[in-house]
């Protein structure tokens, strides 16, 4: 008698993958979860730890077309390119920019926010009654700025987090410092947004959500995915350097490279990997006490388990080109302006690639009828919105429909 159990493998072990792959087991799918390389220890682990639910704000605001080279030459602005990358960059930079006006911003805003909007309760959800919980804090989520003027720099933004219904608390002179101690005297303003949070080491995160994955009967395969088995225009084996793995369906989250393996299934999604990086701060004295986004350096700064890690910054330059110095002068230079007290023992530098499809919107739903789902594309939104973003894969696959509307993620506006 044929299996009722789905056999479904997951293509990437970053959080949209492993959440995809608990939630899939969890439904009674039998799932292996294959990558190139241990869970946690990837692309995912070092984010900014933040589910930012209140990030609704595509990069591609209105005006930037003509903004973006006095940004790119200005030393106080966390934008770089590697320039032998721009031949390579262009077509994708053309229909990305094409997006930076109001009606297509307010139409990303609306589709990011049902991702972002329950980040917290989607993890919690996630996360309850397994290892992977402890590294869990509800907190507040602040935006800080030199004076009122700067805050109001923004107001297009807040204008679409607004729309979103987040409305900061707004905090000013010493309320600052009363609110956080380390912060510079230079810095007046605080935007705090309710209801938030962050994981203290993303990194563990994934491993303990790994490990429950393992505990559910999951099986977590090592090794690079190579190609596609389809019959009838359906997946029915995903093959990898070492081994094939017979499935009835897939899950496409593979992150930035997630283009090249949908390429062979016909998908054409314009992305990019949108370079960030991490500077932690080891045993800083003393630690900040919620996350804070540092509106003049454009980075963010989350009291992890293993110091102060400060990320941010925008490089574009492909995913093969090493670390660039400049951006980690930058970042660096912008921690010590905001946080002129901070000492700490050693610093430890990270570089990772936000997947960036062009029109900013995750790319999520069945590749045609292929039975490969596409759950890649989440750009600056990862973690906040991979455990929703697993459920809806897990629904689609196990019965066929969410109840979200799903329509703006559809990977077939590339086909
Ligand atoms: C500096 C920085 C700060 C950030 N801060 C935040 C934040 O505070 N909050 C937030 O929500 N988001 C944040 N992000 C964004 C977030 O980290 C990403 O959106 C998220 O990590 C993407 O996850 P993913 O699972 O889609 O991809 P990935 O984490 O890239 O996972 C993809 C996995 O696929 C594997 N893989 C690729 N190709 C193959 C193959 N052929 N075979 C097998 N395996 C393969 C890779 O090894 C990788 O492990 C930040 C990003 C950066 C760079």
């Amino acid at each position: 008698m044929a299996s009722t159990v789905k056999q479904v493998a997951v293509i990437g072990g970053g959080i949209v993958g492993i959440c995809s792959a608990i939630w899939l087991q969890r439904s009674g799918a039998a799932v292996t979860l294959i990558d190139k390389v241990a869970p946690g220890t990837g692309n995912s682990s070092g984010n900014a730890g933040v589910f930012a639910r209140c990030s609704v704000a595509p990069v591609t605001a209105p005006g930037m077309i003509a903004k973006s080279p006095k940004l790119l030459m200005d030393p106080n602005f966390p934008l770089y390119l590697r320039y032998a990358y721009l031949p390579k960059l262009m077509p994708w930079l053309v229909k990305y920019l094409s997006h930076a006006n109001d009606t297509d911003t307010q139409r990303i805003s609306r589709g990011l926010e049902p991702l972002t909007s329950d980040s917290l309760e989607q993890h919690v959800l996630l996360s309850k009654g397994t290892a992977a919980e402890q590294w869990i804090v509800p907190s507040d989520y602040s935006f800080v700025y030199t004076d009122k003027a700067a805050f109001e720099a923004d107001s297009y933004t807040w204008g679409l987090r607004k729309k979103a219904g987040f409305i900061p608390e707004i905090l000013e002179g010493h309320a600052v410092r009363e609110f956080e101690p380390l912060l510079s005297t230079s810095l007046n303003l605080l935007a705090v947004m309710k209801e938030h949070g962050y994981v203290t080491n993303p990194g563990d995160y994934i491993q303990a959500l790994a490990q429950e994955f393992q505990n559910l009967g999951g099986t977590l395969v090592l090794s690079a995915v190579e190609d596609f088995s389809m019959s009838d225009g359906k997946v029915v084996a995903v093959n990898t350097q070492s081994q094939r793995v017979p499935c009835e369906a897939v899950v496409l989250a593979a992150g930035v490279w997630s283009k090249t393996l949908s390429q062979k299934l016909g998908l054409n999604v314009p992305m990019e990997s949108e370079r960030g990086y991490h500077i932690i701060f080891k045993s800083p004295s003393p630690q900040i006490r919620t996350p804070l986004m540092i509106a003049s350096g454009k980075f963010v700064a989350t009291p992890m388990s293993n110091g102060l890690r400060c990320a941010g910054v925008v490089e574009f330059g492909g995913l093969d080109a090493e670390a660039s110095e400049k951006p980690l002068a930058f970042l660096k230079r912008k921690v010590h302006e905001a946080f002129p007290n901070l000492t700490y023992q050693d610093t430890q530098t990270w570089l990772g690639h936000r997947p960036a499809p062009s029109d900013s919107l995750p790319v999520i739903g069945e590749i045609g009828r292929s039975s490969v789902f596409a759950a890649f594309g989440h750009h600056h939104i990862g973690l906040t919105s991979g455990p929703k973003t697993g459920k809806i894969i897990a629904d689609l696959i196990q019965n066929g429909g969410t109840d979200n509307d799903i329509t703006a993620y559809t990977p077939n506006r590339f086909l």
